[in-house]
């Protein structure tokens, strides 16, 4: 199985919209990051978690020819704003996309893609199939278990995917998800920013102290914002926990 981060920035992205503040970035290809999307890769399926507002750009740079299965974390615009690029894999493909999600994600798309659903689905617009997962569930090759865990207000879930645990977005893990992800090769966990807390998201050593806490083989972080220096945090992380950036492939 591989898997591709095609994106692994904070809500804004990095550097921001009108690039203020990228002075400041150093010159290092793994500090650009686009919003959180990641690709998985088995000879059955090609599965999508999460299509962030730059997916257009990251089906192009990492050559996506295909998709079979879309999931979503939750309903934040940083991780649906692409979906209306999965259009052009309706039309190559000739068939609706399913996708699966939360139930309360699936009610907010419906609302914030109104066009794309039920009698006024404007014709052309993107076509999927949404499904409610909440439990673990079969899909060709690949076992596929949600993760339900807190971000500040809201409820989402992340997914197992085999033995590659992808949590985005978290602010805290109930114990009876940590037991799903308990064994994963590799996991992937949010860490925004070193400090101060924040009210939805973990901050990097929080994140490390879940990684150590759950003694996970390898674990990489996602969304971070425009601070976070990848070389300089990964030279102070422990080597089982790294930062991923844009298009880091990795084979489980
Ligand atoms: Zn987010
Ligand atoms: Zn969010």
């Amino acid at each position: 199985m591989k898997c591709t981060f095609l994106g692994t920035g904070t809500s804004m992205g990095v550097p921001v919209a009108g690039g203020f503040g990228s002075e400041k970035i150093k010159p290092d290809p793994r500090n650009q990051r686009y919003r959180c999307s990641v690709w998985v890769e088995t000879p059955e399926a090609s599965i999508i978690i999460d299509t962030s507002p730059e997916f257009r750009l990251q089906t192009i740079r990492s050559n996506i020819k295909k998709i079979d299965l879309v999931l979503i974390t939750h309903e934040h615009m940083d991780h649906i704003g692409g979906l209306d690029d999965l259009r052009i894999y309706n039309y190559v493909q000739k068939s609706p996309i399913p996708l699966l999600s939360s139930e309360e994600a699936i009610k907010s798309i419906r609302s914030r893609f109104e066009y794309m659903f039920g009698e006024n689905k404007y014709p052309g617009s993107t076509s999927v199939e949404m499904e409610v997962i909440d439990s673990k569930i079969t899909f060709r090759d690949v076992t596929i278990e949600p993760l339900a865990y807190n971000h500040g207000a809201i409820e989402i879930q992340g997914y197992r995917i085999n033995d590659f645990s992808y949590l985005t977005d978290v602010k805290s893990i109930p114990d009876s998800t940590k037991e799903k992800v308990a064994g994963s090769d590799v996991m992937v966990l949010s860490g925004l920013r070193w400090a101060p807390e924040h009210p939805t998201h973990l901050t990097i050593p929080e994140a490390v102290e879940i990684a150590n806490e759950l003694n996970i083989k390898q674990t990489y972080l996602v969304h971070m914002n425009s601070y976070v220096d990848h070389q300089e945090t990964n030279d102070k992380l422990p080597p089982h926990v790294r930062l991923a950036y844009d298009q880091l492939e990795i084979t489980i």
